[in-house]
């Protein structure tokens, strides 16, 4: 009896692998659901491998789509669950090291395991005979906590240079250390890294960045020379001092640190955190860092956009970055917390803000007491109840209104002097009548 019988399946893998066995083919569940069923962890995409082709596999199901076709996956719609069924694929040859350019399919479900990255992710387990395959000791190093790569790791990270950076995701995010031959593997093989397709290295920074405690993954990476070819930025922080009253850590460890205390299931917030001193490097004068948030904002967005991350993923981040300094005493006029709000983009991105302040500080040298964020909230939530103008848009009169008044046509002076009027109704919300705005704009003009 394997250590699986009787643990919980969906019936929507369950059939397909009915389905698939009692048409003559093999079929087991594969790879990171074996894994974390082992671990007792849960299981959030349940792949399924089969000795069926995937034009087969087509014909067998009603739902189906063929998401990685190429690849030999298609996607099977069974029971209100989406499941992965890929075909039985022998070892493939990565020619340029960025995608594999030749999919080989086979009838040997050994041969597909031995083509996978890990022990542990090299696990197959039939639920119906309650067969459980491990050809390599991966139940063995689930036990050990050891990420240790199939075969020869120079070689298996020669073929695909994906690979060492995915050693350093799965150590972060199962708490594992790298067995030490696959350690010592990855600065023998960046040659190939460095020709990975960035779209893939995006794909495993998010996943890692979704850990505990990402730290461990990009300190990983820092001790294997993969930091130097993904974020070199980072790199460069490490050993760049910080005054030591507010500081325990120096640049690198700081923002490492400040990452893993973002919440984890926030990509923008822990992006924001591991990015937002990224400029401190190349701002330092003495003890200060004048302009590091600014700066900072324009090279994580040339960073993220590198890596491949959305337009509205790098945007959110550099707004972020740009704002982290902001120093709020209960001094501040409402006015003052109305151009903060304006200026920062709003209230969802004021809550970010707030977050990335606490990610910030709990990284420093002593708990700083965030009583003052509580305070700038409340004073926030009052003035957004009050709806006073925060924008060009909540003004009571438009561009047409402008343009009549002034009698001058569309073009930039019309935003011109829209702002010119939304400043003065930051200072006094009443102000914000038609009437009176359009007495000020003719005695401004
Ligand atoms: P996660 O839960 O994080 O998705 P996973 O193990 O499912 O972990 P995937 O990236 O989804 O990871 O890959 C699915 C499986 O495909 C892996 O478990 C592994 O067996 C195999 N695999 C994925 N990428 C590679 C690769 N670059 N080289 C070899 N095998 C790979
Ligand atoms: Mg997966």
């Amino acid at each position: 009896m394997s250590e699986l019988k009787g643990k919980q399946i969906p019936s929507g893998a369950l059939n397909i692998i009915k389905t698939l066995q009692s048409n003559g083919h093999q079929a087991y569940l594969v790879g990171g659901c074996v894994r974390d069923l082992l671990l007792g962890l849960e299981v959030k995409e349940w792949d399924i491998t089969t000795s069926a082709k995937p034009d087969e596999v087509g014909r067998l199901f009603h739902k189906v789509v063929p998401t990685g076709i190429d690849y030999g996956t298609v996607t099977a719609l069974v029971d209100g669950g989406t499941y992965e069924v890929t075909s039985f694929r022998a070892d493939e040859q990565y020619v340029d090291g960025r995608h594999p350019s030749n999919v080989v399919f086979c009838a040997d479900l050994h041969q597909d395991l031995s083509r996978r990255d890990f022990t542990i992710n090299a696990l197959a387990y039939d639920p119906l005979a309650d067969d459980l395959v491990d050809d390599h000791n991966g139940q063995a190093d689930l036990k050990k906590k050891l990420i240790r790569a199939v075969g020869d790791p120079v070689a298996r990270f020669s073929e695909d240079g994906l690979r060492s950076v995915r050693a350093c995701r799965f150590a972060a995010k199962l708490g594992f250390a790298i067995e030490k031959g696959t350690l010592a593997a990855i600065p023998k093989t960046l040659a190939t890294t460095r020709k990975v397709a960035p779209e893939r290295i995006h794909d495993e920074l998010v996943k890692l960045l979704a850990a505990d405690r990402p730290s461990a993954g990009f300190e990983l990476m820092r001790q294997t020379g993969l930091l130097k070819l993904i974020l070199p930025e980072l790199e460069h922080c490490l050993g760049v001092e910080q005054p030591p009253n507010f500081h325990k850590y120096d640049v690198y460890w700081h923002s490492l640190y400040a990452c893993d205390a973002a919440p984890k299931d926030n990509l923008v917030l822990r992006l924001s955190a591991l990015l937002h001193d990224i400029a401190k490097p190349d701002c330092k004068v003495d003890d200060t860092f004048y302009n590091h948030d600014k700066v900072g904002a324009a090279t994580a967005e040339n960073i993220l956009r590198r890596l491949k991350f959305s337009n509205q993923i790098f945007k959110q981040v550099s707004n972020l970055v740009s704002h982290h300094m902001f120093n709020y005493t209960s001094e501040w006029s409402d006015a003052a917390v109305r151009r903060f709000i304006r200026r920062v983009g709003g209230p969802e991105n004021i809550k970010d803000l707030f977050a990335l302040r606490l990610a910030d500080t709990s990284a420093m040298e002593r708990e700083i007491d965030s009583q003052y964020l509580v305070e700038l909230q409340t004073r926030i939530d009052k003035i957004i109840a009050q709806q006073h103008a925060l924008d060009v848009a909540d003004l009571k009169i438009n561009g047409e209104d402008v343009m009549l008044q002034l009698n001058i046509p569309a073009g930039p002076r019309v935003g011109q002097v829209l702002h010119t009027l939304l400043e003065k109704v930051l200072d006094d919300p009443q102000l914000n009548e038609r009437e009176t705005l359009l007495k000020l704009i003719k005695e401004n003009a």
